[in-house]
Formats: C-alpha cells, sequence, structure tokens
C-alpha cells in the first residue's frame, strides 16, 4: 500500500513501488477548522499549504502556520518529520498550533552577479544568514543565467528575504549584519505575511490568493528533480568558484540551488529530539535542483 496525500514526495514514495501495490489517496481528506480560542487548527492531511495559509489569513491575517513555501504541498507528508514511507500507520488529521504575526512584513530580493561580487557575498552570507535575529530570514537563490554583457553563462545570486518588522528596523540590522549587500529602502518592499509567499516565487502580491489555492494560471508548471545537502561549515570561496563552473555548464534549462538558513529556532532543537534531521549544528540547507523539460 502506498499513502499519497499531495503526491510531492520527491523519490514518489507516495506513488511508485518495486512490487504490485495500490494507493490510498487522501484526496477527499482535506478539511480545515479552526479554533480561535486555542490557536490551533486541524487539517485534513491532503489539505495543502495554501488552501491552509488562505484560510487562516481569512480567518485573522495577525495568524500564521510557519511551514513550507510550495502552495501545493500537502500536509500529509510535509509534518511528518521522519516517519515516512507508511511506516507508522496512516494520518487522517494534523492538529497544528498557529504563530502571531505582525501585519507588516518587509521583503527584498536582491540580485548580484558574479561581476557584482557575488563569490564573497555568498562566502559571507553562509556565516551572516543563521545567526540573524529571528525575526529576519534570507534565503539565496542560485541561477545560471546568461550575461548581458559577454553572452556567456554566468551565476546569478538573489538573496530573497522577508523580516517582520518594518523597513527602518529592516534596514538598521542589515546595516549592523550585512553591509556589504548594499540594501537600500527602494529595494524594499511591505507585504503580510502570506503575500511573501508569491513574492518568494517572483509572483505579483495580487496574485496570491490564486496562487495558495493552486490556480495554474498563477504558479507556472516547473519540472525539477531536487536533493538536499546541510551543510555544517562554510564553503570557502574556492569551492564556490568550482561550484559555479558545475552550473555555467547548465545553461538550458538553468541550474538551480535554493539555500535556505538555520539559525533561530532550529538551532534550539537537538538533532536527537525529533526524528527530523534538519536541526542544530547546521548553517543551511543547500538544495540542488535539476530542472526539464518533460518529453
Ligand atoms: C515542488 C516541491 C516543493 C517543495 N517545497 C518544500 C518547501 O518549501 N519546504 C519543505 O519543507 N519541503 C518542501 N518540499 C518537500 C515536501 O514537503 C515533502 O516532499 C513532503 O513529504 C510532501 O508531502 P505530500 O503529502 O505532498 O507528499 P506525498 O508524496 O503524498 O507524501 C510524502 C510521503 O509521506 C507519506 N504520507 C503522505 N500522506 C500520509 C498520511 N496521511 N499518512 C501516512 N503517511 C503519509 C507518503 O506515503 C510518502 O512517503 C517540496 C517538494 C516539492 C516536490
Amino acid at each position: 500500500m502506498r499513502i499519497l496525500s499531495g503526491g510531492h514526495d520527491f523519490e514518489g514514495r507516495s506513488y511508485v513501488a518495486d512490487v504490485p501495490f495500490f494507493i490510498l489517496n487522501m484526496f477527499y481528506f482535506r478539511s480545515i477548522s479552526i479554533d480561535a480560542k486555542s490557536q490551533t487548527a486541524w487539517v485534513g492531511a491532503a489539505a495543502t499549504l495554501g488552501e491552509t495559509y488562505y484560510a487562516i489569513t481569512q480567518f485573522n491575517s495577525s495568524l500564521a502556520f510557519p511551514a513550507g513555501y510550495c502552495p501545493t504541498i500537502a500536509f500529509g507528508g510535509h509534518a511528518i518529520r521522519g516517519g515516512t514511507g507508511a511506516s507508522f500507520g496512516v494520518i487522517l488529521a494534523y492538529k497544528i498550533k498557529l504563530v502571531e504575526v505582525p501585519k507588516k512584513f518587509t521583503a527584498f530580493s536582491l540580485t548580484r552577479t558574479l561581476q557584482q561580487n557575488a563569490t564573497k557575498l555568498v562566502h559571507q552570507w553562509q556565516s551572516v544568514a543563521p545567526k540573524l535575529p529571528a525575526d529576519l530570514l534570507i534565503s539565496l537563490q542560485l541561477t545560471t543565467v546568461k550575461s548581458s554583457r559577454t553572452g556567456k553563462s554566468t551565476v546569478a545570486a538573489t538573496f530573497v528575504s522577508a523580516f517582520q518588522g518594518g523597513v527602518d528596523e529592516l534596514l538598521y540590522i542589515m546595516q549592523e549584519n550585512f553591509p556589504e549587500l548594499g540594501l537600500v529602502k527602494g529595494d524594499c518592499t511591505e507585504l503580510s505575511w502570506v503575500e511573501y509567499i508569491a513574492f518568494h516565487f517572483g509572483l505579483p502580491k495580487e496574485s496570491t490568493y490564486d496562487m495558495l489555492l493552486g490556480k495554474i494560471a498563477a504558479l507556472p508548471k516547473d519540472y525539477f528533480k531536487a536533493k538536499s545537502d546541510l551543510v555544517q561549515r562554510p564553503i570557502p570561496e574556492e569551492g564556490l568558484k568550482k561550484i559555479w563552473n558545475l552550473m555555467k555548464k547548465m545553461e538550458s534549462p538553468p541550474g538551480r540551488m535554493e539555500w535556505i538558513p538555520f539559525g533561530a529556532r532550529m538551532d534550539e532543537i537537538p538533532e536527537s529530539e525529533i526524528p527530523f534531521p534538519h536541526r542544530a549544528g547546521n548553517l543551511f540547507l543547500g538544495q540542488l535542483q535539476c530542472h526539464y523539460t518533460p518529453p
């Protein structure tokens, strides 16, 4: 038996097997009910993250649930933390604890090419990002692009950030911790937490609800395989240059990586506490993506 909630398992464990099998599809288990008093919600196994974020923000825009970016992932596989592969039983619903968030977030997305000092900035980011105050997240997207100057392949580093607060406070923190990035007020935009999810994908905030509810026009189809590495020591500049050389060879579809820092709350949970290794002692998670066009 294979249990399928959102079908986002990168190895296909919810829908492939080496022996004859059947699929237990949780599709109809997707109700979401929120309790204002306890600030908790019951979420059906096949409810998507997007549907859940939408329901929470419609209920009370000062509440949130911190989980993944991709709106079409389902809770069934996502919240399960290590107990995958149908080894523990079938989960019908999760009770989740909501958190309070400010109404105002500030976001930025700043791209630097190799000619704009990206190697040094990425090297520095590895030590800076995991130590930032808990209200500030700066993740990193690395993409193979064509240089407009030489026409050759190069690598662009995009620093994508969400801050739980206003722009002036963000500028102060950046000046203290990462002045080399050169963030200025004009780079920043104010959003709600749920609008940040669209922002993270480079979508306008007007398409936030369509994106959360899985409407395809808002979220273009993208085919990729991804693997993650947990990085515990900063990769030296020489190592980064070797990575860039490999990425430059991946022109079309382009090579892509997403690096997500740890620190903050993640650093408070020892690796041995729960069956999920992505905990204290790591600097960041480096997701390596291979994009392709299906035949
Ligand atoms: C495009 C994409 C983007 C992603 N983005 C993020 C992200 O931003 N953050 C992040 O943390 N992760 C991300 N992931 C990883 C994702 O969170 C995991 O793959 C998650 O396990 C998917 O859950 P699912 O229910 O959609 O998948 P499924 O393939 O349905 O399930 C995954 C596993 O859990 C088991 N399972 C599912 N439902 C149940 C159930 N009800 N009871 C018992 N076992 C069950 C399945 O059998 C399978 O082994 C992403 C994955 C993809 C493909």
